[in-house]
C-alpha cells in the first residue's frame, strides 16, 4: 500500500470570470520511507498541493488515500481525526509554542492525541535525542537557534508516527550550513521511521538528494529530472 496516493485530482481556482487550473488529472503516489523533492517556480499550486495531501484542503475533484484509505467520503471531524493520526507537517518557519520547552512541544500533539504525559515526555526525549537537540530539551525555542528549532519542528511532526510528512520549504528560512545539517536529521528520520516525506524545496542541491523529484506541470505531476546526482 501507498503511504500517499493522489488519484485524477482537481483544483481550480474562480478567476474573475474565468478559473485557475492548478490540478486536473493529477495523478501522484509516494511508498513508507521514500523522500520526494517537490520543486515547482512559485505560484505553480505546490501550497495547493500540500494542502490538498494533507486533508487541510478538499480537491475539487478525485481522491486522496492514506495508506489506502479514501479520504474523500470522510465528513470534517473524520478528516480532522485522520489528519492529526497519519500526517505530520514542517512549515518554513517553525511554529512552535514559544511558551513550551522543546520537550513540551514535542510531547503536546501525543497528548492530543491521548497518550499519557510520561510516555508521551519518554517518546519526545527519544526523538530530540535522535535529531541531536536532547540536552537542549528545557530550552524554550527563542533560546535555540534556527536550525535547533527547525530540528524540533521536525520531531514534533513525527512524534505521533504519521504515514506522511509534508514539509513546505523546511530549510528556506536558514543558511546553506544550518540548512545542510537540518536536512540530514530529517533525512536520517524518514529512513528510520519508515515515514513518507514529500519536500517542496527551491534548493536544487537537496532535491538532488533525495529519492526523486517532482513538478508540476499543465495540472499534473510530472518527474522532474534534477540532473545534479551524478555530479555530487
Ligand atoms: P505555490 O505554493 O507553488 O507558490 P499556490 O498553491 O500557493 O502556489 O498557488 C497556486 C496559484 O493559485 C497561484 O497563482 C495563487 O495565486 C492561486 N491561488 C492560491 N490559493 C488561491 C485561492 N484561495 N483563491 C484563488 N487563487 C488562489
Ligand atoms: P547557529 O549558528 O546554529 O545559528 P546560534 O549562533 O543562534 O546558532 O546559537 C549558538 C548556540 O547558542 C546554539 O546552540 C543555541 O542553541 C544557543 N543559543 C542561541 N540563543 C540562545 C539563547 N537566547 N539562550 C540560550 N542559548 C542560546
Amino acid at each position: 500500500t501507498d503511504a500517499l496516493r493522489l488519484e485524477n485530482v482537481e483544483r481550480h481556482y474562480r478567476e474573475g470570470e474565468g478559473k485557475l487550473t492548478i490540478l486536473s488529472g493529477a495523478n501522484f503516489s509516494m511508498a513508507s520511507g521514500e523522500m520526494v523533492a517537490l520543486v515547482a517556480p512559485s505560484g505553480a499550486g505546490k501550497s495547493t498541493l500540500l494542502h490538498i495531501a494533507g486533508l487541510l484542503e478538499r480537491p475539487d475533484g478525485g481522491e486522496v488515500y492514506v495508506n489506502g484509505e479514501g479520504c474523500g467520503s470522510l465528513d470534517d471531524d473524520r478528516r480532522t481525526a485522520m489528519r492529526r493520526d497519519t500526517i505530520g507537517f514542517v512549515y518554513q518557519f517553525h511554529h512552535l509554542l514559544p511558551e513550551f520547552s522543546a520537550l513540551e512541544n514535542v510531547m503536546l500533539p501525543q497528548m492530543i492525541r491521548g497518550l499519557s504525559k510520561p510516555m508521551a515526555a519518554e517518546r519526545a526525549k527519544q526523538l530530540l535525542d535522535y535529531m541531536r537537540i536532547g540536552p537542549r530539551a528545557d530550552h524554550r525555542p527563542a533560546e535555540l537557534s534556527g536550525g535547533e528549532q527547525q530540528r524540533v519542528a521536525i520531531a514534533r511532526a513525527v512524534a505521533n508516527t504519521p504515514y506522511v510528512l509534508l514539509a513546505d520549504e523546511p530549510t528556506g528560512n536558514l543558511d546553506p550550513k544550518t540548512s545542510g545539517y537540518v536536512f540530514d536529521a530529517l533525512t536520517a528520520l524518514v529512513r528510520q521511521s519508515g515515514v513518507a516525506a514529500l519536500v517542496a524545496t527551491h534548493n536544487h542541491e537537496l532535491a538532488a538528494r533525495m529519492d526523486r523529484a517532482v513538478t508540476i506541470e499543465g495540472g499534473k505531476i510530472v518527474p522532474l529530472d534534477i540532473g545534479l546526482r551524478t555530479a555530487s
